[in-house]
C-alpha cells in the first residue's frame, strides 16, 4: 500500500465503524505511525508503506474502529499550543476548555497565588504558567498548584509538569480537603455532566474518559455547589472564581455565585457561541 491508498483504506473503515472525523483520523493515524508532518504527507503520498508499518497502522485503525479516542492512540493532545500526555487517567483536553484558560491568562498578574482545582492532565495550569511566563504576565514570585482526588491523574500531571519545566506543583486533594491557604485565583473544569445523560454521550468520552471527570451527579452541579460554597475561605480579598462550565449550566452557576456572595459575575462563550465560562470575584467582609 502506499500512503495515500492507506488513508482511503483507513477511512473507509473508520467511517463503517461510525467514527465521526473518519478521514482525519485515518490521515492522522498514518502520520503518526509514519512519523511524518502533514506536508510530507502531502508531498509524497504515493510513497509505499514498509510491511511492518503496514502492520503497525492497521492495528490502530482497529483499535479506533473500536472507538477509543485517537489521542489514546498516541497518547498526546495540544491544548493552548503545547502538547500534553494523556491517556485512560485523565479528561482529554478540549479545545473548548482553552477558553477558561485564555481568560485566566487575561487576568493573571505577577505575584499571584493559583489554584487548579481537579487538574486532570494539568493542562490549563500548565499552560497558565508557561504563557504566563512567556506573556510577562507572571514571573518567579507566582505559585501554581493544582489538585486532584486522583492519583493516577496526578502521576500524568507531573509527567507533563516535567515535559513543558514548569514551576507548578501538585497536590492529592479532594476539593479543598488537603489545601491550605488563600489563592488570588481559584480555576476549575469541575466534572459537570448530569449522571443520567453520561449515557448518552459519545461512545470516546462514555467509555474511554475517566467517569470520575465528567460525573457531576444528580443534576450536574455537585461540584459548583461545593467550590462556590468552600472558596469563601480560600480566596484572598477581591480573589478571582473561574468556572468552565456545561452550556445549559449558565443561569444555575450565576445564581450560585450571587446567593454566597460573589461579585462582577461574568459568562462567556465558546466558539461555537455556546455557554461555556463564569467568573466572579468574591470579597471577604
Ligand atoms: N466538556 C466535557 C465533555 O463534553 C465534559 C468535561 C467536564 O465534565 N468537565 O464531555
Amino acid at each position: 500500500m502506499n500512503l495515500s491508498e492507506a488513508v482511503r483504506a483507513g477511512t473507509e473503515y473508520l467511517s463503517r465503524a461510525g467514527v465521526a472525523d473518519a478521514q482525519t483520523d485515518a490521515r492522522l493515524l498514518l502520520e503518526w505511525t509514519m512519523g511524518i508532518t502533514r506536508t510530507e504527507y502531502a508531498l509524497d503520498p504515493l510513497r509505499v508503506m514498509e510491511a511492518e508499518k503496514e502492520q503497525v497502522y492497521l492495528e490502530y485503525i482497529r483499535k479506533r474502529g473500536r472507538r477509543i479516542p485517537l489521542q489514546h492512540l498516541t497518547g498526546e493532545q495540544e491544548f493552548m499550543g503545547l502538547s500534553f500526555h494523556v491517556g485512560p487517567d485523565v479528561l482529554i483536553p478540549r479545545q473548548d476548555t482553552e477558553l477558561l484558560a485564555e481568560e485566566a491568562l487575561k487576568a493573571l498578574k505577577p505575584g499571584m497565588d493559583v489554584l487548579d482545582l481537579c487538574t486532570g492532565s494539568g493542562c490549563i495550569l500548565i499552560s497558565l504558567e508557561r504563557l504566563g511566563k512567556e506573556r510577562k504576565a507572571a514571573d518567579e514570585t507566582n505559585s501554581f498548584i493544582g489538585s486532584d482526588v486522583s492519583q493516577a491523574a496526578l502521576e500524568v500531571a507531573e509527567r507533563n509538569k516535567a515535559r513543558h519545566h514548569a514551576n507548578v506543583s501538585f497536590i492529592k486533594s479532594d476539593l479543598f480537603e488537603n489545601l491550605e491557604g488563600r489563592y488570588d485565583m481559584i480555576l476549575s473544569n469541575p466534572p459537570y455532566i448530569r449522571t443520567d445523560v453520561i449515557g448518552e454521550l459519545e461512545e470516546e468520552v462514555r467509555r474511554y474518559d475517566p467517569i470520575l471527570a465528567l460525573d457531576g451527579r444528580e443534576d450536574g452541579l455537585f461540584f459548583y455547589r461545593e467550590i462556590i460554597c468552600r472558596a469563601k475561605a480560600h480566596l484572598k480579598n477581591g480573589g478571582l472564581l473561574f468556572f468552565e462550565i456545561g452550556c445549559d449550566q449558565r443561569e444555575a452557576v450565576t445564581d450560585l455565585m450571587r446567593k454566597n456572595g460573589y461579585r462582577e459575575i461574568h459568562a462567556g462563550k465558546d466558539l461555537a457561541g455556546l455557554d461555556r465560562i463564569v467568573t466572579g470575584r468574591y470579597d471577604i467582609s
